[in-house]
């Protein structure tokens, strides 16, 4: 049997059904990562004997008949920017190259608890800033559908590790479309939850008002199953709030019928790859056959996204990151004779240069002359946008459209022009500055064969209806069952 081959879900059922036992998907899995991971570079720690150790302690709940959860022995990757306890956390940079924290996430707990096996830590950008994996600390994760590209970002390690059969789930975290770009330019489905759904308690922060934690899976099922483990309310985030769990057999009976989308006018504008165009506009033909209706709108406040969202990522990023001075944890210089060169040198020597970058915006937006000028009008932008959104709510359902303008692009392209790079992010980021739940689908491929995802958005906590639709859509398209490499699993 090809384990890789199976979903998350089948996987789970097979292990409940003594069909496969843990260690046997276990050791698929490494087996794949120890094949697979020399050519794309999708992980920088792999977490073997804690994984070996986990396996059989959750092979044994299963034995005694614990009904531990539908994805009970399944392998997850987690994105490294998530604390794992003992095992190193590095947000992708030279600053946490040797940081191993001294607990879990609320999410790795609840993923463990559900008997899900951790089997290592994910590449990505490091502290999570871009969208390529090209500025991690430990070399970029290449497309496993064509390794001259980028797997995307910032969960580019997670996406490909699903995208490329080495594990059958991973965890992401998207603060401006992280879960969802790479998902989409790698064929998987991605979801970023509504803000304050899934605890952040434990994920290294790159904008807290914008990041959230989200499954990464290679259908609808398996992003629920996920979805319904790491959602829920957690005292220790203020930020986190009460929601109901997802039920697996409500999205499978969800039905588009009579239900309305609205597609942005301003989501097909100059910029969007003729291929990615043509792809998207297919899906919203299967999703009306599906018993949609469908309709455009004009949404303006579009324009003051990009802008929107960097100023208060930055600004974020820069109070966010003032914490690594190079005194009470990672990097610490070495050349340093005073306490203001440790902070100098420290933070010199171990941040990449876009991370710099948005350090230096960000403290250049909150600074005293030009806080009213940046901040403060990126906080009115910001509340313009959610209004846009909810408004667009009360006409429609959903709200659709490209994730990412264009195919994966190529090694060393995109950060050599970064203001064209932060453009790409128009489509992706309105979901977080609005705090919407929001879902990468794969819908397609280019004239190169380079996968093309789409886009939906939902109102607050529709995180189930959003992946009932993506359920009925994977019975009309078959995009997401295609592997990298050619042929339908
Ligand atoms: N590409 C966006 C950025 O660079 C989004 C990153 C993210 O969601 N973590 O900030």
């Amino acid at each position: 049997m090809d384990i890789l081959s199976l979903s998350a879900v089948e996987t789970a059922r097979k292990i409940k059904n003594r069909d496969l036992s843990v260690k046997e998907v276990l050791d698929a899995v490494f087996y794949a990562i120890d094949e697979k991971d020399k050519k794309y570079n999708c992980f920088i720690t792999l977490c073997r004997d804690e994984a070996y150790a986990r396996a059989n302690i959750v092979q044994a709940q299963i034995d005694k008949g614990e009904e531990l959860s539908a994805l009970a022995g399944v392998p997850i990757a987690v994105k490294d920017n998530i604390c794992t306890k003992g095992i190193k956390t590095t947000c992708a940079s030279k600053m946490l190259k040797n940081f191993v924290p001294v607990y879990n996430a609320h999410i790795v707990d609840l993923i463990e608890k559900a008997g899900l096996i951790v089997v290592g830590k994910t590449n990505m950008d490091e502290f999570a800033m871009g969208s390529t994996t090209e500025t991690s600390a430990f070399g970029v994760t290449l497309n496993p559908w064509d390794t001259t590209r980028v797997s995307g970002g910032s969960s580019g390690g997670a996406a490909a590790a699903v995208a490329a059969r080495m594990v059958h789930l991973a965890i992401g975290s998207d603060t401006g479309g992280s879960v969802r770009q790479p998902s989409s330019l790698c064929s998987v489905t991605g979801l970023k939850p509504t803000y304050g759904r899934v605890s952040r308690r434990g994920l290294i922060a790159y904008a807290s008002s914008l990041d959230q934690i989200g499954p990464i899976g290679r259908n609808a099922e398996d992003c629920a199953a996920l979805m319904g483990i790491i959602g829920g309310y957690d005292s220790g985030d203020s930020t986190s709030v009460e929601s109901t769990p997802l039920e697996l057999e409500k999205i499978k009976r969800y039905s588009l019928q009579g239900k309305r989308i609205g597609i942005p006018k301003e989501f097909f504008g100059g910029g969007l790859q003729e291929d990615v165009k043509t792809a998207v506009l297919a899906a919203v033909n299967e999703l009306k056959e599906l018993g949609a209706e469908v309709e455009e709108f004009e949404l303006p406040q579009v324009k003051y996204a990009v802008p929107t969202y960097y100023i208060i990522a930055c600004a974020e990023a820069s109070s966010n990151l003032s914490r690594y001075d190079g005194i009470r944890y990672g990097y610490r210089s070495d050349g340093a004779e005073s306490l203001f060169e440790t902070y100098v040198k420290s933070r010199s020597e171990a941040f990449g240069i876009e991370t710099k970058r948005r350090i230096m915006l960000g403290n250049f937006v909150l600074s005293s002359g030009y806080y009213d000028e940046y901040y403060k009008k990126a906080l009115q932008a910001k509340d313009i946008i959610q209004k846009a959104f909810s408004d667009a709510f009360k006409e429609y359902d959903f709200v659709f459209g490209p994730v990412y303008p264009t195919t994966a692009p190529k090694l060393n392209e995109s950060l050599s022009d970064p203001l064209k790079m932060y453009m790409a992010d128009i489509y992706t980021v309105t979901a977080n500055i609005a705090g919407l739940p929001a879902v990468s689908v794969p819908c397609g491929f280019d004239s190169n064969g380079l996968p093309v995802g789409m886009q939906l958005v939902g109102r607050p906590f529709c995180e189930s209806e959003l992946l009932g639709v993506v359920y009925s859509f994977e019975q009309k398209n078959d995009a997401h069952e295609k592997t990298a490499g050619g042929g339908t699993v």
